[in-house]
């Protein structure tokens, strides 16, 4: 298992894979995101921090195509600019198409890790790639036993979701992830679901699948896996990007008020 484009060192390169530009996105009257921008380079580890409400699943969905922003600019690299401008009437069609388009592209692994319970594990992993890349089904079992492997799990292939712990689920939502052979990787608050003593075994996947260059965006409330698996962190209030840099700047010296007020409400 490798991401389909690392930077082979580790260090991230000035190769940017993922650029969102002006990102706004409102529910109602509700001004979620006011102007995002965010810049992914391959091999890179983006975390997003900030208080509950402040817009970071927002983004993630954003970035996924589950959610179409009110304007702004979102490229992947070798893909087309995917471009919300305001004032254009966007088709309904069209819309889609744009969605799908980054859709393809990145593979998002979520809270609740949505596993189909009348799907065996394996049949939970095989399902994207199989039925909906359209894959050979040889090909995609077994790269799916692999990567079932590579994260602990080769003898729950054949295991209903509810027969695993919490962690293993969400596992398996990884390895489904991975399974589509995405550019990148999206996780939204990904073991905030589960029983504290089954996080550290969820992190450490994402921490190797880091050290391994996969490019990927990780919001969470775990400011230990912060500091020790981001290239970058965000930090988010509000619907704005308040600050951001490498770990060791934004919770070694925080610039901004509400920074350091977040920071120390949490720690
Ligand atoms: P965070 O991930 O930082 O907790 P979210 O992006 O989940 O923040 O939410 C930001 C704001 O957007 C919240 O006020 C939330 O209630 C609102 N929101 C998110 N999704 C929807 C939706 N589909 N419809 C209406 N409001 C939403």
């Amino acid at each position: 298992m490798s991401p389909s484009d690392p930077a082979g060192s580790g260090e991230p390169t000035t190769d940017a894979l993922l650029t969102a530009r002006g990102l706004r996105k409102s529910f109602g009257d509700n001004e979620v995101l006011r102007g995002i921008d965010l810049t992914l380079h391959r091999g890179e580890v983006v975390v997003l921090i900030g208080p509950s409400g402040s817009g970071k699943t927002t983004v993630l969905r954003a970035l996924n195509g589950l959610e179409t922003p009110d304007s702004g600019t979102i490229v992947v690299a070798g893909g087309p600019d995917i471009d919300f401008a305001p004032g254009s009437p966007v088709k309904p069609r069209e819309r889609k198409q744009k969605r799908l388009a980054l859709r393809d592209r990145s593979a998002m692994v979520f809270q609740h890790h949505n596993l189909f319970p009348h799907l065996s594990v394996l049949e939970n992993v095989i399902e994207g790639p199989w039925r909906v890349q359209g894959r050979p089904k040889a090909e995609v079992v077994a790269e799916a036993q692999a990567l079932l492997a590579r994260v602990g799990l080769a003898d729950k292939a054949d295991a209903r979701p509810h027969e695993l712990s919490g962690g293993q689920q969400q596992r398996v939502g990884i390895v489904r992830a991975l399974a589509l052979r995405p550019d990148l990787l999206l996780f939204d608050e990904p073991t905030s679901a589960l029983d504290p003593e089954l996080v550290g075994e969820v992190l450490l996947v994402i921490k190797e699948l880091a050290d391994e260059g996969w490019s990927m965006v990780v919001v969470t409330h775990e400011l230990s896996f912060a500091r020790e698996a981001a290239d970058r962190v965000f930090f988010m209030d509000a619907g704005v990007v308040i600050e951001e840099g490498p770990p060791s700047e934004i919770f070694g010296a925080p610039q901004h008020e509400r920074t350091q007020r977040f920071l120390t409400r949490i720690l």
